[in-house]
């Protein structure tokens, strides 16, 4: 495929804001390039949203909820125009993973995957638009007690780069479903598919201010939207460090968060595992999207007879692995960014400081053709000490760091050795044991025999501890984009 054709694709499509309905340039004509990690190269340029613009966003959305436009419709109909959207995102799903490899550089496949992802949320979100009950609560005869699920409002999504158009598809289908209006700020390093909806959302009719996407930096555009008076609950996905900014400003107007945050997951492998699956997962889990994903699974815990066997056979899987531009469809592709590359790098200088056994990998990789591009070797950490950096912090590459345990109480202790708590998964054929440490693990999704279950959107997804709090997908979404009034009546005057 020609890299070319694509970018001038996405080009012809995405220099612009999208704010109450019209595709709006920055005030000052400020740009940000956006960079394709698979060589380096600037692809396009998009507006340096400012707080004037969020301002702007922030108005729209205003408007239109207060207007109640949106809210007016039929819950079928709004639930209509969702469905659309997902229709939408399938008729143009080839054009659309392009532009989501090209901006995060991971394969055409995952980001096919993704795209469908993305239509999947729509799809589940739209026949939950009709289904936002209340209850009737039994006070005492002459009284008729009930509770109405209302929209919260304005409501903010702030989006990472590892998954764009998933996450910008899950928060805000939920969002617009239960009656709510939206402002979203994509990642600077990965704006294109954020726009592509806005687009959509146009063609699927969606009255104007209820969906508007800002671009730019986090802590100019980011930063504007996170202490927003202006805005009624604010979806934050991305880092601890960032997570703590945006909930200390949204503090400040008592705005609510909901916070996706980072992980460092486990996958506990006993020896009485199903191999074959047990391995193949626990590499895709860290090799997938080339580790930059919140769920990887960057720790692995095995059991001390097979460790070596285990470790050994690891290596080897990986060290077959393709590494490439993701638009040629590779096993791996690049980093997002040089400034990514080397934070892996700064890791690796630690473990080989510390004495870990790099077992394989630990270096950049060259891609013949993509010499200015972001690669970086799978990478396998083995014996790290529980205590360790490398054991605590989320690296974000293709980087698993191996702990060796003999029994279930220490398999149980190293998993919850974390500041995070966002996934873990366990191996092993014996059921009763897979359910103690289920019941023990303090994380947010705990996956047997498994790792992922296919995506889930219907699977409530959040962290305990520092990977955040709230849970999108499922139903529980729901929650974080309505309110909960409640009504009495004396039936009896
Ligand atoms: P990041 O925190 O650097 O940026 C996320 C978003 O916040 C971007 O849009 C960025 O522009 C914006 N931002 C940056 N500074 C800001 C500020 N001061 N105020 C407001 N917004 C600001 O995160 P990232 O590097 O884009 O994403 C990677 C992180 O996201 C990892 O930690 C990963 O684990 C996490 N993540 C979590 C989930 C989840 O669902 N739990 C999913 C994907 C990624």
């Amino acid at each position: 495929m020609s890299l070319q054709g694509v970018n001038h694709h996405m080009t012809a499509n995405i220099s612009k804001m999208f704010i109450n309905g019209k595709w709006l340039e920055q005030d000052t004509g400020e740009t940000i390039g956006v960079m394709n990690p698979a060589n380096g190269e600037i692809m396009y340029h998009i507006p340096r949203g400012q707080k004037a613009d969020i301002d702007r966003a922030v108005a729209s959305a205003r408007d239109a909820f207060e207007s109640q436009i949106w809210q007016t419709f039929k819950p079928e109909t709004r639930g209509r125009i969702l469905w659309k959207m997902a229709d939408l995102i399938r008729r143009d799903k080839d054009s659309i993973a392009e532009m989501e490899t090209l901006d995060t550089g991971k394969p055409l496949s995952q980001a096919k995957a993704d795209v469908e992802a993305g239509a999947g949320y729509f799809e589940y979100y739209a026949g939950m638009a009709d289904k936002i009950l209340g209850e009737t609560i039994p006070i005492a005869s002459g009284i008729l007690d009930f509770t109405v699920r209302e929209p919260v409002g304005v409501t903010s999504h702030i989006v990472p780069w590892n998954y764009p158009l998933q996450i910008a598809s899950r928060s805000t289908a939920a969002a617009i479903a239960t009656g709510n209006t939206v402002v979203m700020k994509p990642a600077e390093d990965t704006p294109a598919t954020a726009l592509k909806l806005a687009r959509l959302f146009e063609e699927a009719g969606l009255p104007k201010g209820v969906f508007n996407v800002v671009t730019g930096y986090g802590y100019e555009a980011g930063a504007a939207l996170s202490d927003h008076p202006g805005v009624d609950h604010v979806t934050f996905t991305g880092s601890v460090e960032t997570g703590m900014a945006v909930m200390t400003a949204a503090a400040k107007n008592i705005t609510p968060v909901t916070l996706e945050l980072g992980g460092k997951s486990p996958n506990i492998v006993f020896s009485d595992c199903h191999w074959d699956e047990a391995l193949n997962t626990v590499m895709r889990s860290i090799i997938q999207n080339a580790g930059q994903t919140c769920s990887a699974g960057s720790r692995l815990l095995v059991q001390k007879d097979i460790h070596d066997r285990f470790v050994d056979a690891l290596c080897e899987k990986m060290q077959s692995l393709v590494i490439g531009p993701g638009i040629d469809d590779c096993d791996l592709g690049p980093i997002l960014s040089e400034k990514q590359c080397r934070k892996i790098e700064s890791y690796i200088d630690f473990a080989k400081q510390e004495g870990v056994a790099i077992k394989t990998g630990g270096n950049r990789a060259n891609v013949e053709g993509s010499e200015g591009g972001f690669y970086f070797q799978p990478t396998v950490l083995d014996h790290v000490a529980p205590d360790s950096r490398l054991a605590k912090e989320e690296i974000f590459g293709p980087v698993i760091a191996v702990f060796p345990f003999e029994t279930e109480k220490e398999a149980l202790k190293l998993a919850n050795h974390s500041p995070y708590g966002l996934v873990a998964g366990i191996w092993t054929k014996d059921i009763g044991k897979a359910h103690r440490l289920a019941e023990k693990i303090r994380a947010g999704q705990i996956f047997i025999n498994n790792y992922g279950a296919g995506g889930g959107i219907q699977m409530p997804f959040g962290g305990y501890k520092k990977s955040g709090f709230g849970r999108e997908k499922g139903l529980e979404a729901l929650r974080n984009y309505t309110q909960l009034k409640n009504v009495a009546i004396k039936t009896s005057l």
